[in-house]
Formats: C-alpha cells, sequence, structure tokens
C-alpha cells in the first residue's frame, strides 16, 4: 500500500467518525522503520496533534511489519490499526494525550474491532446486496438466463430467512 492509498483511507475513516474538522491537517504516513516504539512499548502506530490548529500526524509501522495474529487479512489489521490511532485523536485531541495506560490501549482496540467488523459486515452486505441486483438485472435481459438465476436467488433468500 502508498502512503497516498493510507492517506486515502485514514480521511475516509476521518470521514465515517464525522471528524471533518480534521481532514484538512492530518498527515498519514508509514513509519521508515520496522518497529516503533510508545512510551518505551513497541506499537504498531503512534498519533501526535495540535488541538488549537486542528493537525496530526498518523504514523503506521510498515505493512511487513503489522502482527497478521494469523487469521485476519493484512488490509484488516491495517485498518484496525489505523482507526486505533483515529480513536485517539477522537477521544484526547480536545486536549492532552493520555500517559500510556495497557488497560486503556486495550479498550481502545475493543472499539476499534467493534467499529472494524460492523463496516466490513455492512460492505459484504452491500456487495451481496450489489450481486444480488445484477443477478437480477441479467435475468430480467436475458429470458433464458431468467430460468436458472432466477431459482438460484429464490433459493437463497430462502436459506437465508430459515
Ligand atoms: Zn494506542
Amino acid at each position: 500500500m502508498t502512503q497516498a492509498a493510507l492517506a486515502k483511507l485514514g480521511r475516509s475513516i476521518l470521514r465515517r467518525l464525522s471528524m471533518d474538522e480534521w481532514i484538512k491537517g492530518t498527515v498519514f504516513s508509514f513509519h521508515s522503520q520496522s518497529e516503533m516504539l510508545s512510551d518505551g512499548e513497541p506499537t504498531c502506530g503512534q498519533t501526535s496533534w495540535n488541538t488549537e490548529e486542528s493537525t496530526a500526524v498518523i504514523w503506521i509501522v510498515n505493512v511487513e511489519s503489522l502482527p497478521t495474529c494469523g487469521v485476519r487479512p493484512i488490509e484488516s489489521v491495517l485498518l484496525r490499526t489505523l482507526v486505533h490511532e483515529i480513536l485517539h485523536l477522537l477521544i484526547e485531541g480536545h486536549g492532552e494525550v493520555i500517559k500510556y495506560d495497557r488497560l486503556y490501549e486495550r479498550s481502545i482496540n475493543r472499539i476499534a474491532d467493534a467499529l472494524v467488523d460492523s463496516w466490513e459486515s455492512q460492505e459484504c452486505q452491500q456487495r451481496m446486496s450489489q450481486i444480488r441486483s445484477t443477478v437480477r438485472t441479467q435475468s430480467s435481459q436475458s429470458p433464458r438466463a431468467a430460468k436458472s438465476t432466477g431459482q438460484n436467488a429464490t433459493s437463497a433468500r430462502r436459506k437465508s430467512s430459515s
């Protein structure tokens, strides 16, 4: 992922969280080193800000250095890391940085996970409804294909409602 793509993703999260006042002045950047420390603790991201000027810098560790935890695709891990850092800005951005606290960090992770889980399932549903409407359009255009695709759509609906 390029810096430009990271910035685009970051700005879309700011917009989703109604943090428009931060969009103009926030810089998103991959860290050049594979390890980052925050208050002496290893971290995947770091955020600093200036409340009066509504400017911020969000650093994310190199994509290759992100812990994958074995199950999640790397895009999802990156998204969660980015949301975590943006939540720091949302919660603390009106004042001073809260001193490093493991339980506080864990709580932010939980909120970030819940948000990303809900966005990912929304996106999945949107994609599914796009596919369904494409199937419907195709079946109305082609009478021959209508029979088979129409039946598939019906059986899929039956499955989901049970
Ligand atoms: Zn944090």
